[in-house]
């Protein structure tokens, strides 16, 4: 018997699997992929991650595909452009995940790749895992990491699906393309681009421009998201008019993946079953980052785990929702709050207003580019909004 099963290796997977088997746990960290393995994504996360997770500057050689400095972020109706600085670190998720993979299993977790999970029976002292392959292993604790279509928040009875409304159906494409002409099209500060809802429907287009690659990507909410490969080849049609793009992208590459953007959901752990990432919905609704979340949550799971396990006491694991949500669970709502407001009929005037100030820009490219270690704040933003509409109308 294991102490932990770790189901799924991305980020959430491998961080909670390292943590636990530092601490001495038996922990099988199982993965329906062999890796490397590539995974549907823009790739950048903030640079804070890096300060958070101090031992990935051991390898960031082998993951990191540069810092984009300035975040350039484009209205609904295409007319403003707002510029911020930024601190987004850019990586290749096929190297990302691997070398998160192989941290774990130095640390000693036992991996099991290439099998999925396909049920996972609950009893009282400890979880069965059925794989793919017929066998099945039994642990005393299950962390599902295995994404937004995890077995394992259907099998704890946590969460069954996502509504429409809150999930975001997204294309992207790791385009090849020689540095110098990255450099020439994006400058050395590696400006990236975020699109608000482009063509009005709620969600965004993106450009990360990395060391040898483009990553281009779309994303519109599930209710509105029919035609989305059509759209993601208009999407870049535009980008290749507006020289954002080289003029014969190799979109061979182009995949389709799902993130939940609706918020986290109510409960993300029950009994033996804790659940990290975006398994749990741990996700930023206004730009659908969940790396740095899946990883911050993997520490709190390993540590009550490890309680949990040390005291013979399973409840102790409860405290877990609590812990996660102190840290980081408000964030969620202010972001439910500016999505509501970015994907407004409003947007373009809100763009408009945020041209005339610095400030505004400032705060706005930091929220969409995740890279303020101060968070969005949704009032603030209104407040310095309001200030500059009255400064214009009494002629400031
Ligand atoms: C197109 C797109 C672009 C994105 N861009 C960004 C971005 O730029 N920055 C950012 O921070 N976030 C981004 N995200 C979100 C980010 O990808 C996720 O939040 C992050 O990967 C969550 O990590 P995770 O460990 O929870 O899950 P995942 O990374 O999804 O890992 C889940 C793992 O579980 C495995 N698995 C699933 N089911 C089973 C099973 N039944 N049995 C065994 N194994 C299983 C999978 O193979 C996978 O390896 C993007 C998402 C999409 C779809």
């Amino acid at each position: 018997m294991y102490d932990v099963a770790v189901v799924g290796s991305g980020p959430g997977g491998s961080t909670t699997a390292r943590y636990l088997a530092r601490r001495g746990l038996s922990v099988v960290l199982i993965d329906r992929d062999t890796f490397p393995r590539d995974k549907p994504c823009g790739g950048g996360f903030s640079e804070s991650i890096m300060r958070e997770f101090p031992y990935l500057a051991a390898r960031q050689k082998e993951f990191l595909q540069g810092v984009a400095r300035v975040g350039v972020l484009h209205s609904p109706n295409r007319m403003i452009v707002l510029k911020g600085r930024v601190d987004m670190a850019l990586a290749l998720r096929t190297d990302f995940d691997h070398v998160l993979h192989e941290f774990a299993i130095e640390a000693g977790a036992n991996p099991l790749l290439g099998k999925r999970v396909k049920d996972v029976l609950f009893k009282d002292d400890h979880v069965t895992v059925s794989l793919s392959d017929g066998s099945t292993l039994d642990s005393r604790f299950i962390v599902g990491a295995d994404g937004a279509n995890s077995i394992v928040a259907r099998k704890a009875d946590l969460h069954r699906r996502w509504d429409p409304s809150a999930i975001t159906a997204c294309r992207v494409a790791e385009i090849p393309a020689p540095t110098e002409d990255i450099l020439g099209r994006y400058t050395e500060d590696l400006h990236y681009h975020f699109f608000a809802n482009l063509g009005g429907l709620p969600g965004y287009g993106w450009i990360f421009p990395k060391r040898e690659t483009i990553n281009v990507g779309l994303g519109i909410v599930g209710t509105h998201a029919e035609g989305l490969p059509r759209m993601f080849d208009s999407f870049v049609r535009y980008l290749k008019r507006s020289r954002l793009l080289p003029d014969s992208p190799d979109l061979s590459r182009a995949r389709g993946a799902l993130v939940p953007t609706g918020g986290p959901i109510s409960h993300t752990t029950k009994g033996r079953c804790l659940l990290v990432g975006d398994s749990a919905g741990m996700v930023s609704p206004l730009t659908g980052g969940g790396i740095g979340y899946a990883m911050k949550a993997a520490r709190y799971a390993a540590g009550v785990i490890t309680k949990a396990i040390e005291h013979d006491d399973p409840t102790t694991a409860g405290i877990y929702d609590r812990l996660w949500y102190s840290d980081f669970g408000h964030e969620f709502e202010q972001q439910l709050l500016a999505q509501r407001i970015f994907t407004s009929s409003y947007t373009d005037l809100l763009f408009e207003i945020g041209s005339r100030d610095g400030r505004i820009q400032e705060m706005v490219s930091e929220a969409m580019s995740e890279t303020s270690d101060q968070e969005l704040d949704v009032k603030r933003l209104v407040a310095r909004t309001l200030l500059v509409c009255l400064r214009s109308a009494l002629h400031l």
